[in-house]
């Protein structure tokens, strides 16, 4: 494993102490904050949001093919989200065996059949990636997901440029200061949510943050509600129980929550089997998905981010259906994918077993969760495998190239934790957005980045499972 030794390694235990003690004032001064984890729904106690001491290296070229291809993911999923058929095919096996799919699968059927009431559609995606690193040093840009439901981050990574910018001067690193990027996707994303609201039309009506039972990321949402307030739009945060309790319908399908219309719900909260937690619960959503309301995501583009439409999506021809008259939209698109391998009964599924069970190491195993921490590595591989091969529930999961990043040390400052050299890989997220009024695509723009990373010890898991903090690219 090669390790860069940069002059970060260099510097000693006090410098380092000192400058860590100074960038934990900085996040707080910009306003990196996270809420306690004892005191979730308070904000008498905050802290910083956990971040690297330092930025991390990343090469232009890869970074901008990432900015580049966003627009492109941007028009793929809307388009997936339009095309019943091609839905229905990808995601018939994952329906017939995981329960939570199912249960999303049949409330786009139901809503299908209804009639889609509203034909505004409000996009605001993440796509996240890792630079695998090859033989000859070079990296390649390697899509590990895209979020099309409450990816997060926007506001929070809008605020760091300034906090590694102040950093890298007190280390007396002023030119390297000037190499941190702007960066404001809590602006962006604003900008798309109020193209939504404005098209809508009602000055009442509010944007409906859809949000956790637990708050304790709720500054991250706050900097996208503050850029509404700016242009005198309202928002408001909910949680489903009450969508569940005020929640309605007027004979126009206007949904009324609290007495207020709602012009957009923001789902913050809705991705997990576990956030729904009764059949009340999912009344809320059908009610939601049912609205006039711009939903952000509707249900069709929630499904069509499920990672067994990223596995779908890689086979041949299939971005030719979505891209007939353009090969080189197609082109860039599928320079990001990894190697992506079914699971579903019969010779093909078959093969990715017998793979995965030959080499463990190099594939990482995933059910359709969201969240962090729901993924399967190594010889955890093997022993679950072994239990499902034979069987249909093997359809729940998709297997993956595993992606070797390069890594970098770094320190990781989180509160109550240790000051350490760590060996560290970054995963770098683009957020793009767009907005569609039945045939017309009225905005499709990417709005910024996010650069996420973590302890190489750790195979998974993102900012809010504990794991990954945040971090800004240093171009090179
Ligand atoms: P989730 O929906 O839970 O965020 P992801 O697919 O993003 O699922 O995986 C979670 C984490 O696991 C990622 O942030 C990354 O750190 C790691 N990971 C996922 N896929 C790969 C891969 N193919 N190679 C290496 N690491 C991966
Ligand atoms: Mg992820």
């Amino acid at each position: 494993m090669e390790i860069h030794l940069s002059k970060t390694v260099m510097m000693n235990d006090t410098l380092i102490k000192e400058l860590a003690d100074v960038a934990k004032d900085a996040a707080l001064l910009q306003g990196v904050l996270m809420r306690i984890q004892e005191t979730p729904n308070s904000s008498e106690l905050v802290t910083y949001a956990p971040f690297t001491l330092f930025p991390t290296p990343v090469p232009k070229a890869v970074f901008l093919q990432a900015l580049a291809v966003q627009t492109h993911y941007n028009t793929l999923v809307d388009k997936i989200s339009q095309d019943t058929d091609f839905l229905e095919e990808a995601l018939s096996s994952t329906i017939a065996v995981d329960d939570f799919t199912a249960r999303l699968f049949k409330l786009h059927q139901q809503i299908l059949k209804e009639g889609r009431s509203q034909s505004i559609v409000l996009g605001l995606n993440r796509s996240d990636y890792m630079l695998d690193q090859r033989d000859d040093g070079s990296s390649s840009l390697k899509q590990i997901e895209i979020n099309t439901f409450a990816a997060s981050f926007g506001g929070l990574s809008s605020r760091t440029p300034d906090v590694h910018r102040h950093v890298l001067k007190v280390a007396g690193r002023l030119e390297e200061s000037q190499n941190i990027l702007d960066n404001n996707p809590a602006a962006g994303l604003a900008r798309a949510v109020a193209k939504a609201w404005e098209l809508y039309g009602s000055e009442r009506a509010v944007v409906m943050f859809l949000v956790e039972e637990s708050q304790r990321n709720i500054f991250d949402q706050r900097y996208i509600e503050s850029e509404l307030w700016k242009r005198n739009i309202p928002t408001k945060r909910k949680r489903f129980d009450d969508v569940c309790k005020t929640g309605s319908l007027d004979q126009d399908k206007r949904l009324f929550v609290d007495g207020q219309e709602v012009a957009v719900v923001y789902f913050r909260n809705g991705y997990m089997p576990q956030n729904y937690i009764s059949e009340q619960t999912w009344d809320a959503r059908l009610l939601m998905e049912r609205s006039l309301a711009v939903k952000c995501p509707d249900i069709s583009t929630h499904l069509a981010g499920t990672k067994k439409v990223q596995q779908v999506l890689t086979r041949p021809g299939v971005l030719e259906k979505f891209f007939p008259d353009q090969p080189q939209v197609v082109e860039q698109i599928r320079a990001t994918f990894a190697g992506l391998y079914t699971l579903d009964m019969g010779p093909e599924g078959d093969k990715t077993v017998t793979m995965a069970l030959e080499e463990p190491d190099r594939y990482v195993l995933k059910p359709q969760r969201e969240g962090g921490g729901n993924n399967i590595y190594g010889s955890e591989i093997c022993q679950v495998l072994q239990g499902v091969k034979g069987s249909t529930e093997r359809m729940a999961y998709i297997l993956m190239d595993k992606i070797h990043p390069a890594p970098v040390q770094n320190y990781l400052l989180r509160r109550d934790a240790p000051l350490q050299l760590n060996n560290c890989l970054s995963e770098l997220g683009v957020f793009g957005t767009y907005v569609r009024q039945g045939k017309d695509m009225v905005m499709n723009e990417c709005v910024g980045h996010l650069l996420r990373t973590k302890s190489s010890e750790h195979s998974d898991g993102g900012v809010a499972a504990g794991v990954a903090v945040l971090d800004n690219p240093l171009l090179i």
